[in-house]
């Protein structure tokens, strides 16, 4: 099969978070399972240029709709992560994609509406007709709308369109010169059958639009497939997925094992697997002394994440001083474009300058979140929502052991070591319910208790996750019996 993502991220070279991960993922196991994967990416003044081979101008002959003139676009090709990537360069003084960030800037409809049609464009021009395009959340959500409504009539019949939603907070809801940007008649998508939003009724909602004219719409976890449609967690598009419930499923995002596998991590210093799995400590050691923190006999409890108030940054804060509390040492790496967050966790990492069991890593560090991983004891995801979370997984393979909210693709894959319906040799973690001080705190409790007082069973935990296969391996069979199913 001939598949072509469309996507605003893609690891290593575009990632803000999972959805990069999960473009690559998914992409290279299609690959790895004989289909020819294609990815189309804004080409950002701000990627990782060092991690993208054979970077070279591809096409310069792209002239692309933009209200009632054109805009004229360079494609670059180029390998990353060993996967065909074509990154699209608008040349206009709206400066798209050269902001120094990937996101958030109050323009981010328009960036991302005009990328949907210079994709497109692209595709028609070079006489691109891949079987599948599978886009994602609501930056691409004008793909099957224009696909559908401007492309299909000058010739590309043949794709049908997969679209994937990883974060239903972010909609896109926006003015409707949106569409007359790209082509589109306002008029004709002013309602409620399809783009207008189901609460603004003065905006259109950009993932709506990609929900109604997809083939098929996935989200990353099961639970979470639930969830947006059964509760406010849809914020706002319950209805539209009850009504398109019949193309809609949730597939469990999977990690890429190539990546993230302390068997051959080259981040880290000791490598190891569930055989060799007392090397775990030299890890430790390691992440304590690239943090400057005292080795002591305590567990190492663990945050790495995007610092949102979905992310529970609250409980985040208040597990830092509970922990050190508690006999535990404890290691934050995050990164916040919201500058209050930002500003909070300075203020809390200066107030534990001195702490010699605690660090706070404000940045973004690929390469200490892989040595986190392998020389933590345990990591701690207190979500208020989470559509799949891959640090739960990421962690376990590492043999660290989760403590998370039961909510969304966390409750799909930790297993609490105490609750769990599952087998004793299925448990895998600890879980809360309450999204307060006292529910996060029941559960570090129990963990923290668990590593002093019952270390073999502890161990056994870690083994238990490290056993699990979250690779892409299945989610790649479920991705593919989808487009099987649409092409039909
Ligand atoms: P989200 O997509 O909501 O941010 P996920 O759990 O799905 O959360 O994916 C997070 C990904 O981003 C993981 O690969 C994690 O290791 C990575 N990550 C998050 N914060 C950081 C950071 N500060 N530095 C390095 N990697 C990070």
């Amino acid at each position: 099969m001939y598949i072509t993502m469309i996507s605003s991220e893609c690891a290593p070279v575009a990632k803000v978070g999972g959805l990069g991960d999960v473009v690559q993922g998914l992409s290279r196991e299609l690959e790895i399972r004989g289909n020819a994967v294609e990815i189309i990416l804004p080409k950002y003044d701000c990627m990782r240029y060092d991690r993208i081979w054979d970077l070279h101008k591809s096409y310069s002959d792209l002239w692309v709709p933009y209200y009632d003139h054109h805009i004229h676009c360079d494609v670059y090709f180029g390998f990353a992560a060993g996967l065909k990537c074509f990154f699209i360069e608008p040349h206009s003084h709206r400066n798209f994609f050269n902001r120094s960030v990937f996101y958030s800037n109050q323009d981010d409809p328009e960036r991302f509406a005009f990328f949907c049609r210079a994709a497109l464009e692209f595709m028609l021009k070079t006489n691109k007709h891949p079987d599948i395009i599978h886009c994602h959340d609501w930056q691409t959500g004008l793909v099957p709308v224009l696909l559908f409504d401007v492309y299909k009539h000058l010739g590309m019949t043949h794709p049908r369109v997969c679209y994937t939603l990883h974060n239903l907070k972010h909609q896109g809801v926006t003015g409707e010169h949106i569409l007359r940007l790209a082509g589109l008649n306002p008029a004709d998508y002013m309602n409620q059958e399809r783009l207008q939003d189901n609460f603004n009724h003065r905006a259109i909602n950009l993932m709506k639009g990609g929900i109604v004219y997809s083939n098929f719409v996935t989200t990353v976890s099961p639970r979470y497939a639930e969830e947006i449609k059964n509760t406010d967690l849809g914020c706002g598009l319950q209805h539209t997925l009850h009504i398109h419930s019949t193309k809609f499923g949730g597939v469990l995002n999977g990690i890429d094992y190539s990546v993230w596998n302390p068997e051959i991590d080259p981040h880290i210093p000791a490598r190891y697997s569930v055989d060799t799995l007392d090397e775990k400590f030299r890890n430790k050691e390691a992440l304590r002394h690239r943090l400057l923190l005292r080795q002591a006999f305590k567990p190492v409890v663990s945050v790495v994440s995007r610092l949102d108030h979905q992310k529970g940054v609250g409980l985040i804060r208040h597990s830092t001083f509970y922990c050190l509390d508690h006999g535990c040492q404890f290691v934050l790496l995050g990164s916040s474009p919201d500058p209050d967050i930002s500003h909070e966790f300075h203020n809390l990492r200066h107030q534990l300058n001195e702490n010699q069991d605690c660090h706070l890593e404000l940045s973004y560090n690929e390469e200490l979140a892989h040595l986190i991983y392998a020389g933590a004891d345990m990591i701690l995801i207190p979500s208020a929502f989470e559509p799949c979370g891959l640090t739960q997984m990421i962690a376990m393979k590492y043999g660290t052991v989760p403590i998370v909210r039961n909510t969304g693709g966390l409750a799909d894959t930790v297993f609490d070591a105490d609750y769990s319906h599952r087998p004793y040799h299925k448990r895998n973690g600890y879980m809360f319910n309450d999204f307060n001080f006292e529910g996060v705190e029941s559960a570090l409790k129990r963990a923290i208790g668990m590593w002093y007082s019952f270390p073999e069973y502890f161990r056994e935990l870690m083994v238990n996750g490290m056993n699990y296969d979250y690779s892409w391996n299945h989610p790649g069979e479920d991705y593919l019996n989808i487009y099987n199913y649409i092409r039909e």
